[in-house]
């Protein structure tokens, strides 16, 4: 352990970590990064093959995203956004509601208080609209939204939720179209489809107090990189509008080009009522989070009241640093046209990661966008950190979620580098239980 491991090990809490582990499996000391790849203290490289917990997008140190920074912080490094108003955060705005369809931005810094705004401005609304019996939630079986006591509350990942149930409200979670679940035989569509109507048997008899439904559009990440057929998400819209519940998407993960499309949505055709955004919104250098909504939900606060207002808000809301970087990662995806090109090269990785799809290991080899996934079918209960730490000796990054492993590159990866990836992973599948 070197004396920056040992440091960091007795000074700070390290997240979603059991710290005793740091014992035998010290944190990754980074003193740089450069595109896809981290360099640790000794100069060793590692390929970011999870961007950093999904939020880069663009690579380290990325030149363009660095000098929008540097320029901002010439100007303005942080001004409060209640009474105050930035260049940055209004043109972020402009931007994202010509983006979405949906008008109205409001900031947070993490993703889960993103999840919580949309919570709190959904049963707000209902409130204000004389509809105050709808204060529950409800989301998807397997579903990740964070992990503050309100967000936690509409997650559903045992590890991660299960001790803290005396403390969270009650949610009902709907069946998962992951089509891993699927019947044998059973199409993801059909499956999808399947899921739909439980979902619409729920709101027949619950819809008069549920404020709204929050779910991970075509990607369950946190559970395992859940995949699902797209119907599902046209039929919740349809449920949704029919029942009068809001539809909360949560593109947390899956939002700036993810899945294949700039949001996930796109890909069923559909605006949801409140739309959650954070991770790759500042290409993976600020927290920063947001949400968007409707002209109809924002127009049911606006009025004489102060208390029929949305009173919420975070210090470091709209922070013009954060929101610098985010305008950049926006002209990144017009002037390089991203979304084409990431299409090309998915294809190209795709293919060669077919060794791995038919590996004898290997079940539910999946793909969408810029995400790869497979279940190793024999893993054992420590599979996942050994693993870990076999590809991490041969140069890359990843962190397998149970025995599911995934990846998730920077999208300026180039197919050298995926190779890379492939090879260790393939290693690591001979040697590791
Ligand atoms: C990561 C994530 C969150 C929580 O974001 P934090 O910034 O970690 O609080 C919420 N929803 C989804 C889908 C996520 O992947």
């Amino acid at each position: 352990m070197s004396d920056l491991q040992d440091r960091s090990r007795r000074f700070l809490w390290h997240p979603c970590t059991q710290m005793k582990h740091l014992e035998a499996w010290p944190p990754l000391a980074i003193a740089k990064g450069e595109g896809p790849w981290l360099i640790d203290e000794s100069g060793k490289r590692y390929l970011d093959g999870i961007s950093s917990w999904w939020v880069n997008l663009f690579g380290h140190a990325n030149p363009r995203i660095n000098a929008a920074i540097i320029d901002q912080l010439g100007k303005i490094e942080h001004v409060m956004l209640a009474g105050c108003t930035h260049e940055p955060v209004v043109e972020l705005s402009e931007r994202l509601a010509k983006l979405t369809g949906l008008g109205h931005a409001f900031y947070g810094s993490d993703g889960a208080s993103a999840t919580e705004i949309a919570l709190k401005m959904s049963f707000h609304f209902w409130r204000n609209s004389g509809k105050s019996e709808k204060i529950h939630f409800i989301s998807l079986q397997n579903g990740y939204h964070g992990e503050t006591v309100g967000a936690l509350s509409v997650t559903d990942v045992a590890l991660f939720k299960d001790v803290y149930a005396p403390l969270l409200r009650q949610s009902a979670q709907m069946p998962s179209p992951d089509f891993r679940l699927a019947e044998a035989g059973e199409s993801a569509e059909a499956f999808a489809l399947r899921c739909a109507e439980a979902l619409e048997t729920h709101l027949q008899h619950h819809a008069d107090t549920t404020a709204a439904f929050i779910l991970e559009p075509l990607v369950q990440g946190a559970t395992g990189m859940a995949m699902y057929h797209p119907v599902y998400l046209a039929k919740a819209r349809e449920l949704c509008t029919q029942y009068q519940v809001h539809l909360i998407a949560d593109e947390i993960a899956v939002g700036f080009g993810r899945t294949g499309t700039m949001f996930a949505c796109e890909q069923a055709n559909i605006r949801p009522d409140l739309m959650c955004l954070s991770k790759g919104i500042s290409g993976g250098y600020m927290p920063l989070s947001c949400v968007l909504t409707t002209d109809e939900i924002y127009e049911a606060f606006y009025g004489d009241e102060t208390a029929s207002g949305f009173l919420h808000s975070h210090s470091y809301t709209g922070n013009p640093l954060a929101c610098r970087a985010a305008l950049a990662v926006l002209d990144i995806f017009e002037q390089d046209d991203v979304i084409a090109v990431n299409r090309k090269k998915a294809e190209a990785f795709t293919e060669l990661m077919e060794p791995l799809r038919n590996h004898a290991r290997v079940q539910h080899f999946r793909h969408l966008g810029m995400i790869w996934a497979f279940d190793v079918t024999d893993a054992s209960k420590g599979f996942s950190r050994t693993f870990a730490q076999s590809v991490l000796d041969q140069g890359v990054l990843l962190r397998p979620i149970g025995r599911t492993v995934y990846c998730m590159p920077p999208y300026v990866v180039d197919i050298d580098q995926m190779a890379g990836m492939v090879i260790a992973v393939t290693n690591a599948l001979k040697g590791i239980e």
